[in-house]
Protein backbone atom coordinates (compact mmCIF):
# COMPACT_ATOMS: atom_id res chain seq x y z
CA UNK A 1 0.00 0.00 0.00
CA UNK A 2 1.48 3.72 -0.84
CA UNK A 3 1.58 5.60 1.42
CA UNK A 4 1.35 9.82 0.40
CA UNK A 5 3.47 12.22 2.72
CA UNK A 6 3.02 16.04 2.76
CA UNK A 7 6.08 18.25 3.64
CA UNK A 8 5.50 21.72 5.09
CA UNK A 9 8.71 23.19 6.06
CA UNK A 10 9.65 26.69 7.71
CA UNK A 11 10.24 29.16 5.34
CA UNK A 12 14.05 29.45 5.46
CA UNK A 13 16.69 27.58 3.38
CA UNK A 14 17.75 25.60 6.85
CA UNK A 15 14.35 24.07 6.95
CA UNK A 16 13.18 24.19 3.11
CA UNK A 17 16.37 22.32 2.52
CA UNK A 18 16.72 19.18 4.64
CA UNK A 19 13.20 18.66 4.43
CA UNK A 20 13.40 18.44 0.66
CA UNK A 21 16.54 16.10 1.30
CA UNK A 22 13.79 14.47 4.03
CA UNK A 23 11.12 13.63 0.85
CA UNK A 24 13.62 12.58 -1.51
CA UNK A 25 14.77 9.96 0.99
CA UNK A 26 11.13 8.77 1.39
CA UNK A 27 10.69 8.94 -2.30
CA UNK A 28 13.21 6.98 -3.29
CA UNK A 29 11.58 4.53 -0.76
CA UNK A 30 8.53 3.97 -2.75
CA UNK A 31 6.55 6.66 -0.96
CA UNK A 32 4.83 9.85 -2.85
CA UNK A 33 6.47 13.00 -1.31
CA UNK A 34 4.81 15.99 -1.93
CA UNK A 35 6.49 19.60 -0.85
CA UNK A 36 4.10 22.37 0.04
CA UNK A 37 5.20 25.99 0.41
CA UNK A 38 4.29 29.54 -0.75
CA UNK A 39 4.67 30.82 -4.60
CA UNK A 40 7.69 32.79 -3.67
CA UNK A 41 9.61 29.75 -2.01
CA UNK A 42 8.65 27.36 -4.70
CA UNK A 43 12.15 28.59 -6.38
CA UNK A 44 14.24 27.46 -4.06
CA UNK A 45 12.88 23.80 -4.42
CA UNK A 46 12.02 23.80 -8.04
CA UNK A 47 15.77 22.91 -9.51
CA UNK A 48 15.59 19.75 -7.47
CA UNK A 49 12.24 18.64 -7.77
CA UNK A 50 12.29 19.23 -11.49
CA UNK A 51 15.22 16.89 -11.94
CA UNK A 52 13.36 14.38 -9.32
CA UNK A 53 11.20 11.47 -10.29
CA UNK A 54 7.67 10.99 -10.05
CA UNK A 55 6.90 10.71 -6.77
CA UNK A 56 8.26 13.93 -5.48
CA UNK A 57 5.65 16.98 -6.12
CA UNK A 58 5.15 20.51 -5.21
CA UNK A 59 2.09 21.97 -4.09
CA UNK A 60 1.62 25.69 -3.49
CA UNK A 61 -0.28 27.70 -0.81
CA UNK A 62 -0.41 31.77 -0.62
CA UNK A 63 1.22 33.56 1.48
CA UNK A 64 -0.78 36.59 2.60
CA UNK A 65 1.84 39.63 2.79
CA UNK A 66 -0.18 42.27 3.05
CA UNK A 67 -2.89 40.69 5.97
CA UNK A 68 0.25 40.09 7.63
CA UNK A 69 1.63 43.41 7.01
CA UNK A 70 4.85 42.07 5.40
CA UNK A 71 5.91 43.80 1.86
CA UNK A 72 4.77 42.22 -1.23
CA UNK A 73 7.29 38.70 -1.98
CA UNK A 74 8.52 38.72 1.30
CA UNK A 75 8.08 35.68 2.24
CA UNK A 76 11.87 33.92 3.49
CA UNK A 77 13.11 34.82 6.71
CA UNK A 78 16.78 35.54 4.20
CA UNK A 79 14.70 38.39 3.35
CA UNK A 80 14.55 40.00 6.92
CA UNK A 81 17.52 42.49 7.49
CA UNK A 82 17.82 40.77 10.66
CA UNK A 83 16.61 36.92 10.81
CA UNK A 84 14.15 37.07 13.64
CA UNK A 85 10.89 35.42 13.47
CA UNK A 86 8.91 38.77 13.85
CA UNK A 87 5.19 38.77 15.19
CA UNK A 88 4.23 39.87 11.55
CA UNK A 89 5.79 36.51 9.93
CA UNK A 90 4.38 34.62 12.54
CA UNK A 91 0.94 36.06 11.57
CA UNK A 92 1.85 35.40 8.14
CA UNK A 93 2.19 31.43 9.04
CA UNK A 94 -0.70 31.25 10.93
CA UNK A 95 -2.44 32.33 7.46
CA UNK A 96 -1.40 29.46 5.76
CA UNK A 97 -2.85 27.21 7.72
CA UNK A 98 -6.62 28.04 5.70
CA UNK A 99 -5.15 26.96 2.36
CA UNK A 100 -3.11 23.92 3.82
CA UNK A 101 -6.34 22.50 5.55
CA UNK A 102 -7.87 22.77 1.57
CA UNK A 103 -5.07 20.87 0.24
CA UNK A 104 -5.54 18.37 2.62
CA UNK A 105 -9.20 18.28 1.66
CA UNK A 106 -8.41 18.27 -1.70
CA UNK A 107 -5.37 15.59 -1.49
CA UNK A 108 -5.52 13.55 1.16
CA UNK A 109 -2.40 12.56 2.45
CA UNK A 110 -1.88 10.15 5.21
CA UNK A 111 0.74 11.99 6.96
CA UNK A 112 1.90 15.30 7.77
CA UNK A 113 5.47 16.12 8.11
CA UNK A 114 5.51 19.87 9.29
CA UNK A 115 8.03 22.58 11.56
CA UNK A 116 7.59 22.72 14.91
CA UNK A 117 6.41 26.31 13.90
CA UNK A 118 3.19 25.19 12.44
CA UNK A 119 1.63 24.60 15.94
CA UNK A 120 -1.90 24.56 14.07
CA UNK A 121 -1.00 21.29 11.91
CA UNK A 122 -1.69 19.35 14.83
CA UNK A 123 -4.93 20.12 14.70
CA UNK A 124 -5.13 19.38 11.32
CA UNK A 125 -3.32 16.21 11.48
CA UNK A 126 -6.52 15.23 13.90
CA UNK A 127 -8.96 16.44 12.32
CA UNK A 128 -8.57 14.24 9.14
CA UNK A 129 -7.43 11.59 11.55
CA UNK A 130 -3.66 11.48 10.08
CA UNK A 131 -0.29 11.59 12.08
CA UNK A 132 1.61 14.66 12.24
CA UNK A 133 5.33 14.48 12.84
CA UNK A 134 7.20 17.46 13.56
CA UNK A 135 10.94 18.81 12.13
CA UNK A 136 12.88 20.57 14.47
CA UNK A 137 15.58 21.54 12.54
CA UNK A 138 17.69 21.06 15.05
CA UNK A 139 20.23 18.47 16.64
CA UNK A 140 19.85 16.35 19.87
CA UNK A 141 22.21 18.06 21.98
CA UNK A 142 20.74 21.22 21.23
CA UNK A 143 17.22 19.87 21.82
CA UNK A 144 17.78 18.55 25.09
CA UNK A 145 19.69 21.33 26.30
CA UNK A 146 17.29 23.67 24.89
CA UNK A 147 14.29 21.29 27.57
CA UNK A 148 16.76 20.76 30.19
CA UNK A 149 17.75 24.66 30.52
CA UNK A 150 13.98 25.58 30.17
CA UNK A 151 13.15 23.30 32.84
CA UNK A 152 15.78 24.00 35.39
CA UNK A 153 16.72 27.74 34.60
CA UNK A 154 20.16 27.18 35.65
CA UNK A 155 21.47 30.22 33.73
CA UNK A 156 19.30 32.37 35.87
CA UNK A 157 21.40 31.23 38.90
CA UNK A 158 24.53 32.97 37.71
CA UNK A 159 25.63 36.45 38.74
CA UNK A 160 26.76 37.64 35.71
CA UNK A 161 25.25 37.16 31.86
CA UNK A 162 29.04 36.56 31.31
CA UNK A 163 29.60 33.77 34.22
CA UNK A 164 30.14 30.08 32.84
CA UNK A 165 27.20 27.30 34.10
CA UNK A 166 27.20 23.60 33.21
CA UNK A 167 24.02 22.32 31.85
CA UNK A 168 23.25 19.99 34.56
CA UNK A 169 21.73 16.57 33.82
CA UNK A 170 23.64 15.54 30.23
CA UNK A 171 26.47 13.36 29.63
CA UNK A 172 29.10 15.33 28.62
CA UNK A 173 30.42 18.37 30.87
CA UNK A 174 29.35 21.54 28.70
CA UNK A 175 30.00 24.77 29.86
CA UNK A 176 27.66 27.84 28.54
CA UNK A 177 27.13 31.34 29.17
CA UNK A 178 24.05 33.44 29.69
CA UNK A 179 25.15 35.35 27.02
CA UNK A 180 25.58 32.38 24.31
CA UNK A 181 21.62 31.11 25.14
CA UNK A 182 19.07 31.88 21.98
CA UNK A 183 16.32 34.13 23.33
CA UNK A 184 14.00 31.19 22.93
CA UNK A 185 15.91 29.71 26.30
CA UNK A 186 17.09 32.99 27.80
CA UNK A 187 13.80 34.69 27.21
CA UNK A 188 11.15 32.50 26.03
CA UNK A 189 7.49 34.17 24.78
CA UNK A 190 4.16 32.29 24.57
CA UNK A 191 5.17 31.38 21.45
CA UNK A 192 7.67 28.27 22.44
CA UNK A 193 5.12 27.04 25.22
CA UNK A 194 2.53 26.77 22.13
CA UNK A 195 5.27 24.98 20.17
CA UNK A 196 5.91 22.59 22.72
CA UNK A 197 1.66 21.62 23.52
CA UNK A 198 1.34 21.34 19.96
CA UNK A 199 4.31 18.98 19.54
CA UNK A 200 3.09 16.91 22.54
CA UNK A 201 -0.31 16.19 20.63
CA UNK A 202 1.95 15.19 17.89
CA UNK A 203 2.92 11.40 16.37
CA UNK A 204 6.78 11.90 16.97
CA UNK A 205 9.51 13.61 15.62
CA UNK A 206 11.83 12.98 12.69
CA UNK A 207 15.00 13.97 12.96
CA UNK A 208 18.00 15.03 10.66
CA UNK A 209 20.62 13.18 12.77
CA UNK A 210 22.20 9.94 13.08
CA UNK A 211 22.22 7.83 15.76
CA UNK A 212 26.14 7.11 15.92
CA UNK A 213 26.54 10.88 16.07
CA UNK A 214 24.73 11.35 19.16
CA UNK A 215 23.87 7.98 20.79
CA UNK A 216 24.11 9.14 24.70
CA UNK A 217 21.29 12.23 23.62
CA UNK A 218 19.74 10.43 21.63
CA UNK A 219 18.97 7.63 23.89
CA UNK A 220 18.38 10.60 26.92
CA UNK A 221 16.04 12.37 24.79
CA UNK A 222 13.86 8.83 23.98
CA UNK A 223 13.94 7.76 27.90
CA UNK A 224 13.60 11.41 29.50
CA UNK A 225 10.94 12.50 26.69
CA UNK A 226 8.71 9.84 26.33
CA UNK A 227 8.60 11.21 22.43
CA UNK A 228 8.50 8.80 19.63
CA UNK A 229 12.02 9.47 17.46
CA UNK A 230 12.64 8.54 13.83
CA UNK A 231 16.42 9.63 12.82
CA UNK A 232 16.63 9.96 8.91
CA UNK A 233 20.19 11.81 8.59
CA UNK A 234 22.18 13.07 7.28
CA UNK A 235 19.68 14.07 4.68
CA UNK A 236 22.57 16.09 2.56
CA UNK A 237 24.23 12.68 1.21
CA UNK A 238 20.55 12.28 -1.16
CA UNK A 239 23.04 14.98 -3.12
CA UNK A 240 25.22 12.48 -4.61
CA UNK A 241 24.87 13.85 -8.16
CA UNK A 242 27.08 16.82 -9.11
CA UNK A 243 24.00 18.16 -10.94
CA UNK A 244 21.88 17.39 -7.69
CA UNK A 245 24.87 19.29 -5.01
CA UNK A 246 24.74 22.11 -7.60
CA UNK A 247 20.90 22.66 -7.77
CA UNK A 248 20.49 22.47 -4.38
CA UNK A 249 19.16 25.69 -2.75
CA UNK A 250 19.99 27.69 -5.99
CA UNK A 251 17.42 29.89 -7.18
CA UNK A 252 17.93 28.85 -10.51
CA UNK A 253 20.58 26.10 -12.28
CA UNK A 254 23.97 27.75 -11.55
CA UNK A 255 26.18 25.77 -13.46
CA UNK A 256 28.41 28.66 -13.47
CA UNK A 257 29.17 29.08 -9.90
CA UNK A 258 29.35 25.31 -9.73
CA UNK A 259 32.00 24.85 -13.02
CA UNK A 260 33.98 27.94 -11.42
CA UNK A 261 34.03 25.99 -7.80
CA UNK A 262 35.03 22.82 -9.43
CA UNK A 263 37.81 24.02 -11.80
CA UNK A 264 39.27 26.49 -9.05
CA UNK A 265 39.15 23.16 -6.37
CA UNK A 266 40.58 20.68 -9.25
CA UNK A 267 43.76 22.85 -9.20
CA UNK A 268 44.17 22.69 -5.11
CA UNK A 269 45.90 20.18 -3.37
CA UNK A 270 43.64 17.35 -1.59
CA UNK A 271 42.93 18.37 1.74
CA UNK A 272 44.07 22.18 1.61
CA UNK A 273 41.48 24.20 1.03
CA UNK A 274 39.35 26.42 3.79
CA UNK A 275 35.69 26.31 2.99
CA UNK A 276 34.81 29.61 4.97
CA UNK A 277 30.34 29.66 5.03
CA UNK A 278 28.09 30.76 7.60
CA UNK A 279 24.14 29.52 6.42
CA UNK A 280 21.47 31.63 4.45
CA UNK A 281 21.91 33.95 6.98
CA UNK A 282 25.30 35.03 8.41
CA UNK A 283 26.08 38.82 7.64
CA UNK A 284 28.92 40.75 9.41
CA UNK A 285 29.72 44.59 9.94
CA UNK A 286 32.34 45.41 6.95
CA UNK A 287 34.78 45.50 10.01
CA UNK A 288 34.79 42.07 10.69
CA UNK A 289 34.73 41.07 6.60
CA UNK A 290 38.11 42.97 6.85
CA UNK A 291 39.33 41.54 9.64
CA UNK A 292 38.16 37.89 7.73
CA UNK A 293 39.86 38.64 4.45
CA UNK A 294 43.10 39.30 5.97
CA UNK A 295 43.31 36.76 8.21
CA UNK A 296 42.45 34.22 5.59
CA UNK A 297 45.14 35.51 3.61
CA UNK A 298 47.65 35.67 5.97
CA UNK A 299 47.16 31.57 7.30
CA UNK A 300 48.49 30.64 3.89
CA UNK A 301 46.10 28.29 3.24
CA UNK A 302 43.24 28.31 0.29
CA UNK A 303 40.13 29.26 0.95
CA UNK A 304 36.59 29.78 -0.81
CA UNK A 305 34.78 32.24 1.69
CA UNK A 306 30.62 33.15 0.88
CA UNK A 307 29.84 36.50 1.60
CA UNK A 308 25.92 37.27 1.81
CA UNK A 309 25.80 40.90 0.57
CA UNK A 310 23.96 43.15 2.61
CA UNK A 311 24.90 46.44 1.63
CA UNK A 312 28.54 46.01 2.52
CA UNK A 313 31.08 46.11 -0.07
CA UNK A 314 32.77 42.84 -0.51
CA UNK A 315 36.18 42.78 0.73
CA UNK A 316 39.25 42.17 -1.81
CA UNK A 317 41.18 38.64 -1.51
CA UNK A 318 44.13 37.96 -3.91
CA UNK A 319 42.82 35.67 -6.46
CA UNK A 320 45.41 32.89 -6.10
CA UNK A 321 44.69 32.65 -2.15
CA UNK A 322 41.06 32.13 -2.52
CA UNK A 323 37.76 32.37 -4.36
CA UNK A 324 35.01 34.54 -3.36
CA UNK A 325 31.27 33.46 -4.03
CA UNK A 326 29.38 36.84 -3.63
CA UNK A 327 25.72 35.28 -2.56
CA UNK A 328 24.52 31.92 -2.79
CA UNK A 329 27.02 28.89 -2.91
CA UNK A 330 26.53 25.43 -3.99
CA UNK A 331 27.84 23.67 0.01
CA UNK A 332 27.25 20.44 -0.41
CA UNK A 333 28.96 20.01 -3.88
CA UNK A 334 32.35 22.65 -2.32
CA UNK A 335 32.42 19.98 0.53
CA UNK A 336 32.07 16.89 -1.11
CA UNK A 337 35.58 17.83 -3.13
CA UNK A 338 38.72 16.17 -2.12
CA UNK A 339 40.39 19.66 -1.86
CA UNK A 340 38.34 20.77 1.04
CA UNK A 341 40.01 20.08 4.29
CA UNK A 342 38.62 22.24 6.80
CA UNK A 343 35.45 24.39 7.27
CA UNK A 344 34.65 27.65 8.97
CA UNK A 345 31.16 27.67 10.02
CA UNK A 346 28.45 29.60 11.70
CA UNK A 347 27.80 25.55 13.19
CA UNK A 348 23.56 26.22 11.78
CA UNK A 349 22.97 22.51 11.91
CA UNK A 350 22.39 21.91 8.37
CA UNK A 351 26.24 23.02 8.31
CA UNK A 352 27.45 21.11 11.13
CA UNK A 353 26.18 17.77 9.42
CA UNK A 354 27.35 18.28 6.26
CA UNK A 355 30.73 19.49 7.76
CA UNK A 356 30.51 15.98 9.58
CA UNK A 357 29.40 14.02 6.49
CA UNK A 358 32.17 15.63 4.96
CA UNK A 359 34.79 14.57 7.07
CA UNK A 360 36.27 17.80 7.73
CA UNK A 361 37.03 19.03 11.30
CA UNK A 362 35.53 22.72 11.60
CA UNK A 363 36.86 26.19 12.75
CA UNK A 364 33.07 27.21 14.90
CA UNK A 365 31.60 30.33 14.81
CA UNK A 366 28.41 30.51 16.17
CA UNK A 367 26.46 33.44 15.55
CA UNK A 368 22.81 33.41 17.03
CA UNK A 369 20.18 30.64 17.83
CA UNK A 370 21.05 27.29 18.60
CA UNK A 371 24.13 27.51 17.56
CA UNK A 372 26.48 27.95 20.11
CA UNK A 373 24.98 24.60 21.07
CA UNK A 374 26.24 22.96 18.05
CA UNK A 375 29.79 24.98 18.72
CA UNK A 376 29.27 22.68 21.99
CA UNK A 377 28.85 19.03 20.15
CA UNK A 378 31.49 19.39 17.18
CA UNK A 379 34.10 20.88 19.87
CA UNK A 380 33.70 19.55 23.35
CA UNK A 381 31.80 16.35 22.75
CA UNK A 382 32.87 15.03 18.94
CA UNK A 383 36.24 16.67 19.52
CA UNK A 384 36.40 17.89 15.23
CA UNK A 385 36.41 21.73 15.90
CA UNK A 386 38.21 24.58 16.80
CA UNK A 387 36.35 27.64 18.25
CA UNK A 388 36.96 31.07 16.94
CA UNK A 389 35.83 32.09 20.33
CA UNK A 390 32.55 34.16 20.03
CA UNK A 391 30.99 34.67 23.54
CA UNK A 392 27.81 36.25 22.72
CA UNK A 393 24.88 35.16 21.04
CA UNK A 394 23.54 37.89 18.76
CA UNK A 395 21.46 38.32 15.75
CA UNK A 396 22.36 42.18 14.72
CA UNK A 397 25.87 42.14 12.78
CA UNK A 398 26.65 45.53 14.24
CA UNK A 399 26.47 44.39 18.16
CA UNK A 400 28.55 41.21 18.09
CA UNK A 401 31.81 41.34 18.89
CA UNK A 402 34.78 41.32 16.75
CA UNK A 403 37.16 38.40 15.59
CA UNK A 404 40.69 40.32 14.97
CA UNK A 405 42.45 39.01 11.67
CA UNK A 406 45.80 37.64 14.21
CA UNK A 407 42.81 35.55 15.72
CA UNK A 408 41.85 33.91 12.39
CA UNK A 409 44.92 33.30 11.26
CA UNK A 410 46.06 30.95 14.44
CA UNK A 411 42.62 29.09 14.03
CA UNK A 412 43.23 28.51 10.47
CA UNK A 413 46.89 27.32 11.06
CA UNK A 414 45.46 25.26 14.24
CA UNK A 415 43.16 23.36 12.15
CA UNK A 416 44.51 22.84 8.62
CA UNK A 417 47.65 22.47 10.03
CA UNK A 418 49.98 18.93 10.58
CA UNK A 419 50.61 18.53 14.18
CA UNK A 420 49.43 16.15 16.06
CA UNK A 421 46.09 17.70 17.46
CA UNK A 422 45.58 18.73 14.26
CA UNK A 423 46.03 15.15 12.45
CA UNK A 424 43.82 13.33 15.33
CA UNK A 425 41.15 16.04 14.89
CA UNK A 426 41.02 15.04 11.26
CA UNK A 427 41.10 11.64 11.75
CA UNK A 428 38.19 11.83 13.92
CA UNK A 429 36.19 13.98 11.44
CA UNK A 430 36.81 11.29 8.66
CA UNK A 431 35.52 8.33 10.91
CA UNK A 432 32.45 10.05 11.88
CA UNK A 433 31.96 10.71 8.32
CA UNK A 434 32.27 7.04 7.34
CA UNK A 435 30.19 6.47 10.71
CA UNK A 436 27.36 9.24 8.31
CA UNK A 437 27.37 7.31 4.98
CA UNK A 438 26.90 3.67 6.82
CA UNK A 439 23.42 5.38 8.49
CA UNK A 440 22.11 6.04 5.23
CA UNK A 441 23.18 2.66 3.48
CA UNK A 442 21.10 0.28 3.55
CA UNK A 443 21.03 -1.21 6.75
CA UNK A 444 22.15 1.85 7.90
CA UNK A 445 20.69 3.15 11.23
CA UNK A 446 19.03 6.22 9.36
CA UNK A 447 17.91 3.57 6.52
CA UNK A 448 16.19 1.15 8.99
CA UNK A 449 14.47 4.39 11.03
CA UNK A 450 12.96 5.60 7.30
CA UNK A 451 11.74 1.89 6.73
CA UNK A 452 10.40 1.49 10.10
CA UNK A 453 8.35 4.73 10.13
CA UNK A 454 7.18 4.10 6.48
CA UNK A 455 6.14 0.38 7.68
CA UNK A 456 3.98 1.97 10.21
CA UNK A 457 2.61 4.82 8.64
CA UNK A 458 1.19 1.86 6.04
CA UNK A 459 -0.21 -0.20 9.43
CA UNK A 460 -1.67 2.99 10.18
CA UNK A 461 -3.55 3.62 6.99
CA UNK A 462 -4.71 -0.12 6.81
CA UNK A 463 -6.20 -0.09 10.04
CA UNK A 464 -7.66 3.40 9.70
CA UNK A 465 -9.85 2.11 6.39
CA UNK A 466 -10.37 -1.04 8.20
CA UNK A 467 -12.22 0.92 10.80
CA UNK A 468 -13.76 2.83 7.78
CA UNK A 469 -15.41 0.09 6.43
N1 LIG B 1 23.57 26.73 1.98
C1 LIG B 1 24.10 26.63 0.71
N2 LIG B 1 24.73 27.71 0.20
C2 LIG B 1 24.89 28.88 0.86
C3 LIG B 1 24.36 28.96 2.17
C4 LIG B 1 23.72 27.88 2.70
O1 LIG B 1 23.98 25.59 0.07
O2 LIG B 1 25.47 29.80 0.32
C5 LIG B 1 22.81 25.59 2.54
C6 LIG B 1 23.63 24.72 3.45
O3 LIG B 1 24.20 23.67 2.70
C7 LIG B 1 22.61 24.24 4.47
C8 LIG B 1 21.59 25.35 4.51
O4 LIG B 1 21.74 26.10 3.33
O5 LIG B 1 21.99 23.05 4.03
C9 LIG B 1 21.80 26.29 5.69
O6 LIG B 1 21.36 25.69 6.85
P1 LIG B 1 22.09 25.88 8.25
O7 LIG B 1 21.28 25.15 9.27
O8 LIG B 1 23.50 25.48 8.16
O9 LIG B 1 22.10 27.43 8.51
P2 LIG B 1 21.00 28.60 8.43
O10 LIG B 1 21.06 29.12 7.06
O11 LIG B 1 19.67 27.97 8.76
O12 LIG B 1 21.49 29.57 9.44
Amino acid sequence: MEVHIFFLPLLAPGHMLPMLDMARLFADRGVRATMVTTPANATLLLPTIDRSGPNLNLLTIPFSSAVAGLPDGVENLTAFPIPDVTPAFIKALDLLEPPFRRLLDDHHPDCIISDIAYTWSSDIAADFGIPRLVFQGMGFLSLIITGVLSNFKTHEAVAGDDEPFVVPMIPHEIKLTRSQLPTYVSNPDGNIEKMAEAQRRSYGMVMNSFYELEAEYVEFLKSAWRTRVWLVGPVSLRNQDLLDQAARGSEAPAPTVSDHCLNWLDSKEPGSVLYVCFGSMGRFTSTQLHEMASGLQASGHPFIWVVKSSGESTPTVDGEKGLVINGWAPQVLILSHPAVGGFMTHCGWNSSMEGVTAGVPMITWPLFAEQFFNEKLIVDVLRIGVSAGLKRSCMEAEERGVVGGEEIEMAVKRLMGGDEEAMERKKRAKEMAEKAKMAVSEGGSSYRDISALIEELVEFKKNKAEENK
